[in-house]
C-alpha cells in the first residue's frame, strides 16, 4: 500500500503549542488530513518513512488563521460582485471618493441597470446623508440603492421611489422601521431598521443579486486568501443551512464555520445536522446586550465629548448607560433558561462597560441557576470595545471568554481618542494587553463585512498598538507578537470548540495551514502587512484551490439560494 504521508518542511513552522515551539517538518497524513509527526525532517522522516517531501523553501509555516466571529453569507451578498464596496479601509476613505466611484458606474454600467452599493460609513467618511436628492445627482434614471456599514440604515434614489409606487403614494411606517421623509410628507429616500430597508431596497436586490451564493464564496474566497481557514456566523437562522451547507461540501471549501442562531429565531435551540460536521456545524446561540459605539448605542458609563463628530454623527452625549441595553435582565436571563440546558455555548454581543457588566451578572447567575459554574462551557462576549481590565477578571473567574474587535480600534481609534470620547478612555479602546492578563482566552474577529478579513494587519495593530493612519494610543495595551497569534489561531479555535483538532500544529490535530512568505516574528512589527505576505492555505492536509472552488460554486444552480437575496438579518455591530 502507497503511503499516503506528506512531510512538508518550511523555513520555520510556528506551532502554536504549548510551548509555542518552531520545528523544521511536520508530517501529515493525506488519507486522514491529519498531523502525524512533528520536528524536524529526520524525525518525520523516522516516522513516516515513505513519505513524500514537499519543501516549502524560504515560507513559514502556521496554523491557519480563525476569525472568531463573522457572518460570511450576508457578507458576501454586501460586498461581492454584483455588490459595490464603498467601505472607507477598501479604497474610499473620503466621500469625494465615494462620489468618484458613483460616477464611474453611473458612466460604465448599462442603462437602466440596478447598483447596489454597500459600506457607507458616514462618520469615517465625512459623509452628508445621501437622501434621493443626494443621490439623484449622481443617478438620474436607473434604481440606486446604498446600504449603510452599520446595517441599520439604506438609502435609496427617486427611481427606486418610483418603482415601489411611492412618490405618488407614501406608505406608513412598517412595525420596527420608519422612513425619512421631507418636509411635504414624501419618503426622502432613507429607510431606518430591517421591515423598513426591506421594503424599501427588496425589489433591486431581487434583480440585481442573481446569484447570492457565489457571492457568498468570495467572500470565503477572500478571507482564505487573507490566511483564515476557520470562522463562524453570529446571525445564523435556518434559511442559511442549505446555501452554508452546498458551500462547505464542495471540494476546495476554504473555511470551516460554525454557527451561532440569533436567540430571535424561531427554535434557536433546535440542533442542526449538516453535510460534513467538520467543516460546518452548530456551535451556540447568539445574543445582544447593546448596541454600537458609531451610533451611541453602546451601554457606557461615560460621557461622549462635545466634537464636530460627535454632533454631525447626531450622538446624544449621555452616558445613557443601561437605557442602551436592548434587552431587560429578566428577558435575558429567560434566554439563557430557554438555551442553557440544551447545552449551547452562548454568544453576547456587547460593546459598553455597562453592558458588559449586565452580561456577567446575567452569565454569572444563570450558570449557577443550571449548575454550570466551574464546566468547560466557554461562554463569550463580543468586541468589548470599553471593557476594563476589572471586568476581564471577573468574566475569567466564571469561565467565560472574550473574542476582541482590533478593528474598531484600527479603523475608529483615531476618533476614540479625544474626538468621541476622553482620552483616558478613548485611549484604552480594545484593552487587549489587559485582556491577555486576566487569561480570559481571548480571539480577534472582523465581524464580516464590519471590516475586511485581515488577520495580519490584526497583528500588526495589536503588537504596535497603531491605527491605519499610522498613529499609536494607549502603547500599555500591546501584546508580544506570539500572544497574538495564540488570539488569532488556538484561542479562536477553543471558542469555536475546535481546539481538540485544530488551532495548532500538533500530532493528532487536522492539518489546517496558513503559508507566510515571511515569518511574522522576525520582521518588524510595523511591517507585518507590507512584507508578509499570504501565499496560500490547507484544509485537513489538502492544500486549497480556491478558482476551482468559486468556479464549482458559480456552476451551482442560483434558484436554490436565490431567495437569501436580501439583508433580513439583524445588524451586528
Ligand atoms: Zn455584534
Ligand atoms: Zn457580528
Amino acid at each position: 500500500m502507497a503511503d499516503t504521508t506528506t512531510i512538508i518542511t518550511a523555513a520555520t513552522v510556528i506551532t502554536v503549542d504549548a510551548r509555542d515551539r518552531r520545528v523544521e517538518a511536520v508530517a501529515v497524513d493525506t488519507a486522514t488530513g491529519r498531523i502525524t509527526a512533528v520536528g524536524t525532517l529526520a524525525e518525520c522522516q523516522a516516522a513516516a518513512p515513505g513519505a513524500t517531501v514537499e519543501d516549502l523553501g524560504t515560507h513559514v509555516l502556521l496554523p491557519g488563521f480563525v476569525d472568531a466571529h463573522n457572518h460570511p453569507f450576508m457578507s458576501g451578498m454586501t460586498t461581492q460582485a454584483p455588490a459595490i464596496w464603498i467601505a472607507p479601509y477598501v479604497g474610499f476613505p473620503t466621500w469625494a471618493d465615494v462620489t468618484a466611484r458613483f460616477d464611474a458606474e453611473q458612466a460604465s454600467a448599462p442603462a437602466g441597470q440596478g447598483l447596489v452599493f454597500s459600506g457607507l460609513d458616514r462618520m469615517l467618511q465625512g459623509a452628508p446623508v445621501p437622501t434621493a436628492a443626494v443621490l439623484d445627482a449622481h443617478f438620474p434614471d436607473r434604481p440606486v440603492v446604498v446600504v449603510d456599514n452599520s446595517g441599520h440604515i439604506v438609502y435609496f434614489n427617486s427611481k427606486v421611489i418610483e418603482l415601489n409606487g411611492w412618490d405618488t403614494n407614501p406608505p406608513a411606517d412598517p412595525v420596527g422601521g420608519s422612513y425619512g421623509r421631507t418636509a411635504d410628507g414624501k419618503i426622502d429616500g432613507t429607510a431606518h431598521e430591517v421591515p423598513a430597508m426591506m421594503a424599501a431596497a427588496g425589489r433591486i436586490l431581487m434583480e440585481v443579486f442573481t446569484h447570492p451564493l457565489h457571492q457568498a464564496a468570495e467572500w470565503l474566497a477572500l478571507m482564505s486568501r487573507n490566511g483564515v481557514t476557520m470562522t463562524s456566523d453570529h446571525t445564523y437562522d435556518p434559511s442559511y443551512l442549505k446555501a452554508y451547507d452546498a458551500l462547505t461540501s464542495l471540494p476546495d471549501a476554504p473555511v470551516r464555520i460554525g454557527l451561532y442562531q440569533m436567540s430571535t429565531t424561531t427554535d434557536a435551540g433546535a440542533k442542526v445536522t449538516t453535510t460534513n460536521p467538520d467543516m460546518l456545524w452548530k456551535q451556540g446561540v447568539k445574543l445582544w446586550a447593546d448596541g454600537s459605539p458609531w451610533v451611541g448605542t453602546a451601554a457606557i458609563s461615560f460621557p461622549y465629548v462635545d466634537s464636530e463628530t460627535v454632533r454631525t454623527a447626531e450622538i446624544e452625549i449621555g452616558p445613557l448607560g443601561e437605557k442602551n441595553m436592548n434587552y431587560t435582565r429578566a428577558e435575558l436571563d429567560a434566554t439563557l433558561d430557554q438555551y442553557a440546558p440544551l447545552g449551547w455555548q452562548m454568544a453576547f454581543h456587547c460593546n459598553g462597560d455597562v453592558g458588559l457588566d449586565v452580561v456577567l451578572d446575567c452569565y454569572a447567575a444563570g450558570l449557577e441557576r443550571h449548575g454550570l459554574m466551574g464546566t468547560d462551557h466557554r461562554w463569550r462576549v463580543e468586541h468589548c470595545g470599553a471593557a476594563r481590565g476589572d471586568q476581564f477578571e471577573r468574566a475569567h473567574s466564571i469561565g467565560v471568554t472574550i473574542s476582541l474587535a482590533p478593528f474598531q480600534f484600527i479603523y475608529w481609534g483615531d476618533l476614540l481618542d479625544g474626538e468621541l470620547f476622553a482620552p483616558e478612555i478613548g485611549s484604552q479602546w480594545q484593552r487587549f494587553a489587559d485582556a491577555w492578563k486576566a487569561d480570559v482566552g481571548v480571539s480577534f474577529h472582523n465581524d464580516g463585512s464590519v471590516s475586511p478579513p485581515i488577520p495580519l494587519l490584526n497583528l500588526q495593530a495589536a503588537v504596535t498598538r497603531t491605527t491605519a493612519s499610522g498613529k499609536v494610543h494607549g502603547a500599555n495595551q500591546a501584546l508580544t507578537i506570539d500572544q497574538a497569534i495564540r488570539a488569532h489561531t488556538i484561542n479562536g479555535a477553543r471558542q469555536l470548540g475546535r481546539d481538540h483538532d485544530l488551532g495548532s500544529i500538533e500530532v493528532g490535530k487536522l492539518a489546517d495551514f496558513v503559508v507566510l512568505s515571511h515569518d511574522p516574528t522576525a520582521v518588524d512589527p510595523h511591517e507585518i502587512v507590507k512584507k508578509v505576505k499570504v501565499e496560500g492555505t490547507w484544509i485537513a492536509g489538502k492544500r486549497i484551490d480556491l478558482r476551482r472552488f468559486t468556479a464549482a460554486v458559480e456552476k451551482a444552480d442560483p434558484t436554490d439560494h436565490q431567495h437569501l437575496a436580501h439583508l433580513n438579518r439583524h445588524p451586528c455591530c
